[in-house]
């Protein structure tokens, strides 16, 4: 049997969630709009863009690692692409049919808070590309991506 801590339960469970006041302190307002509302931020804008240092990004909400840098490619649309997370149960996904589009939308898995789209126009061979908001994001530089 694997016994697991608490907390991890609580993460599995979904439980491990800060309230909408503690996000509203934390997040600045575009921050607060794109993670906890599904809004976007202007294409070109973000910080991580053109950002092709060696590190790991993480959900800005709750600090949970999600992308490495080693999986972040050029995609030319204004915002950060990446081929994949770092782990199978970093991202959650829900299907999005609003604007007229049908998308898979991506969410942090522990926090549930909005990051990005996934669509299937990335490069071989995983195809998959992983469209963030940098807002959603906090890099941090190191070997161990
Ligand atoms: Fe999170």
């Amino acid at each position: 049997m694997v016994l697991e801590t608490e907390a991890a339960v609580k993460k599995e469970a979904g439980v491990d969630k800060k309230s909408d006041e503690e996000y509203r302190q934390q997040l600045t307002e575009l921050e607060y709009v794109v993670l906890r509302e599904g809004g976007t931020e202007r294409p070109f804008t973000g910080e991580f863009v053109e950002h092709f240092e060696s590190g790991m990004y993480a959900c800005k909400a709750c600090g949970a690692e999600l992308f490495s840098s080693d999986s972040k490619f050029d995609h030319g649309c204004g915002w950060p692409a990446f081929t994949e997370p770092v782990g199978k149960k970093t991202i959650q996904y829900v299907r999005d049919s609003s604007h007229g589009m049908e998308r898979i939308e991506v969410r942090c898995a522990a926090c549930e808070s909005h990051l990005g789209h996934v669509f299937n126009d990335g490069p071989m061979p995983l195809q998959t590309r992983y469209c963030i908001n940098s807002v959603a994001l906090d890099f941090s530089d190191g070997e161990s991506a």
